[in-house]
């Protein structure tokens, strides 16, 4: 499952962008193939939101903007929320907005300067200094994830990059770290998505369409998320943006 070369055959898929197509080729070759990734099932790992039990205090955030030492007008973490019902019963719910870290990860097969790639948890790291800013990981992405931008007269691409200084020590992410809530928890995939069930099991006797996402989206994401409602009310539904530009 985890066997992944480069997408020539989604090069192809996407041929009726010429543009996109002539640029990938330019940086890659032709027959030039990814490197096989070097994670597995038993080593990787995810971050679980949980998401009833966050409060919005964007200590994640700006935690992820330190570490990463971002302009203050990039975040690699935003929020999705949606309210429901009328005065007195309204509830408000609410999900995170960022990489997914996805095992099928279509912006790495696709990036012509491979900036972006899969660390041994299965996370998708990056290279900023590699990066051209060229967004065709922006348009395979099936989350909308990548934004483009222009910092010091270079563009590049900002995302979640999965701390991999921090957890390449054993330490968690910076997010996962500052949670104030405990709404966000990392460790081992498997751990992670039992950890989620168990919870979605007690969520569901006052949220009956409480439910876990992540678990075979893109072949497994490495953001599992506790949601107390439907994913496409988060915009969590993902789109299959190779097949749609064929
Ligand atoms: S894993 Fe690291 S880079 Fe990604 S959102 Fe959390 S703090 Fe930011
Ligand atoms: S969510 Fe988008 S940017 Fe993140 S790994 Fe998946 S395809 Fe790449
Ligand atoms: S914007 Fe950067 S990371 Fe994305 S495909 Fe282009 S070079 Fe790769």
């Amino acid at each position: 499952m985890l066997e992944k070369k480069i997408d020539r055959r989604n090069l192809l898929k996407i041929g009726t962008t010429s543009a996109v197509v002539g640029t990938a080729l330019l940086f890659t070759g032709c027959e030039e193939e990814a490197a096989a990734p070097i994670f597995t099932d038993a080593t990787k790992t995810a971050i679980l939101m949980d998401t009833s039990l966050c409060v919005e205090c964007h200590a994640c955030r700006v935690a992820c903007q330190n570490h990463n030492a971002l302009p203050v007008e990039q975040s690699y973490i935003k929020f999705e929320s949606v309210e429901k019902g009328s005065f007195p019963k309204v509830e408000y719910h609410l999900s995170r907005n960022s990489c997914m870290h996805c095992t099928d990860a279509p912006c790495v097969d696709i990036c012509p300067v491979k900036a972006l790639y899969k660390g041994d948890t299965g996370f998708t790291h990056m290279n900023y200094d590699a990066c051209i800013g060229c967004g065709m990981c922006k348009m395979q992405c099936p989350y909308d994830v990548p934004v483009i931008a222009e910092v010091d007269s270079a563009r590049k691409m900002f995302k979640c990059q999965g701390c991999e200084d921090l957890i390449t020590e054993g330490q968690e992410p910076a997010c996962v770290n500052t949670c104030i809530a405990n709404s966000l928890k990392y460790g081992p995939v498997e751990e992670m998505i039992d950890a989620a069930k168990a919870r979605v099991e007690v969520l569901k006797v006052k949220y009956p369409k409480a439910n876990v996402y992540g678990v075979t989206q893109q072949d497994g994401l490495g953001l599992i998320l506790i949601l107390r409602d439907d994913a496409k009310e988060f915009k969590l539904v993902y789109k299959d943006k190779v097949t749609s530009l064929a």
